[in-house]
C-alpha cells in the first residue's frame, strides 16, 4: 500500500522567532483535520532572507508568515502584492498561486473579523482611536479605513510616525485622518466608537504595564480593544472591563489572522474553536 510520508510545509520566518506561538494553533489546527501538512518555525537574519524565499520557492513551501523584521524586506523579493499589503506597506503571509508568490497581510483582516464576529460592531461610519503607528497600527487602520470607517484619529508618542500614518490615510484612503502627539495621558473622547491599544505596551512579560490613556469620558457603546495576545487580558482590557466597556483581547485577532491565512494555503476552512485553544492553553503554560 502507498503510503505518503512528505507533509506540506508552511512556516514563518523570523528573527528572532523562537517565541513566536503560530506553530501552536497552526499545527493543531492541520492536526484536528487529518492534514498531513506542518508549520515551521524558522530562524532568517535579514541577510538570509532572499535566499530563504528562494529556498521557500526550491522546496515548494505552500505559504508562509513574515514576522519581525521581514514584513517589508519581503515585498520586493514576491511576484505580486495584494492591494491592501500594498496600502499597509507589509505582508505577514505569502501564498502560492501555482510557482507565484502572493503577498497579503491577514493583520489587520483579523482585527475586522473579530470586531464584526466577536463582538458584533462593524466600524463602517465609525470614528476610530488608534493608539500607536507601527505595523499593527498601520494594519488595522489601513483595514478599518477600507471597510468603511468614518474617520481615524492616530495617537503616537513618535511625531514623524504618527503624523507619517495619519497623512497616508487621509491621501491615500481619502478618510478624515489625524493626528494626536501622545503625551502623558491621552483622554480618549466620547465621539470614540473604536479605542484600539495597538503598541506593544502590555505584552508578556511585561503584562502590567498600561498605556497611558483615560478612558473615563468614553461613551458606554465604545468597544475597547487590544492587539496584545498575551497575556490576553491585559491591564488595559481590564480598566476598560472597570469603566464597563465593551473589551475585546489580541487573542481572536490572532486566531482570525491565523485563520485567514491557514485558508488561503488549505482552501478550507480553519478550525478555529481547536486554534484558540492550543494557543490559550500554550499561554497558560
Ligand atoms: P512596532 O514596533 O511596529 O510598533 C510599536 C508601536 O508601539 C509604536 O507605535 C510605538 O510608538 C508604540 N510604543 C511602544 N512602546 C511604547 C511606549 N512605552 N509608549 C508609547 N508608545 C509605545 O510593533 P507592531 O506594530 O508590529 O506590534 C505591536 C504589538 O502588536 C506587538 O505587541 C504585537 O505582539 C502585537 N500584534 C498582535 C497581533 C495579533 O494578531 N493579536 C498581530 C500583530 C501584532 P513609537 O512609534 O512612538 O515608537
Amino acid at each position: 500500500m502507498f503510503t505518503n510520508y512528505k507533509e506540506d510545509l508552511v512556516g514563518v520566518f523570523g528573527h528572532p522567532v523562537a517565541e513566536n506561538p503560530t506553530c501552536v494553533m497552526q499545527n493543531a489546527a492541520f492536526e484536528h483535520l487529518g492534514l498531513n501538512w506542518r508549520y515551521l518555525t524558522i530562524e532568517v537574519t535579514p541577510a538570509a532572507l532572499a535566499e530563504a524565499i528562494r529556498g521557500l520557492r526550491a522546496m515548494g513551501f505552500r505559504g508562509v508568515n513574515l514576522t519581525i523584521p521581514h514584513k517589508v524586506a519581503v515585498l520586493p523579493l514576491l511576484d505580486a502584492v495584494a492591494d491592501d499589503a500594498r496600502l499597509i506597506g507589509a505582508v505577514n503571509t505569502v501564498r502560492r498561486e501555482g510557482d507565484r508568490l502572493i503577498g497579503e497581510n491577514t493583520d489587520g483582516k483579523g482585527f475586522l473579523r473579530s470586531v464584526r464576529e466577536e463582538a458584533g460592531v462593524d466600524p463602517k461610519g465609525a470614528h476610530v482611536v488608534v493608539l500607536g503607528a507601527g505595523g499593527a497600527a498601520r494594519a488595522i487602520a489601513v483595514e478599518c479605513a477600507l471597510a468603511g470607517a468614518d474617520r481615524i484619529t492616530i495617537v503616537n508618542r513618535n511625531p514623524e510616525r504618527g503624523a507619517a500614518l495619519a497623512d497616508h490615510l487621509a491621501r491615500n484612503l481619502k478618510i478624515a485622518a489625524r493626528f494626536v502627539l501622545w503625551q502623558a495621558d491621552f483622554a480618549a473622547g466620547k465621539d470614540t466608537d473604536l479605542l484600539v491599544n495597538a503598541t506593544s505596551i502590555g505584552l508578556f512579560p511585561d503584562g502590567d504595564a498600561m498605556p497611558p490613556v483615560s478612558m473615563g469620558a468614553l461613551a458606554q457603546a465604545c468597544l475597547v480593544c487590544d492587539v496584545i495576545p498575551n497575556p490576553p487580558d491585559t491591564r488595559f482590557v481590564k480598566t476598560a472591563r472597570a469603566h464597563g466597556l465593551k473589551a475585546l483581547t489580541g487573542l481572536p485577532m490572532l486566531v482570525n489572522q491565523g485563520a485567514i491565512g491557514f485558508k488561503m494555503w488549505t482552501d478550507l476552512d480553519a478550525p478555529m474553536a481547536v486554534m484558540r485553544m492550543a494557543l490559550a492553553k500554550a499561554f497558560r503554560s
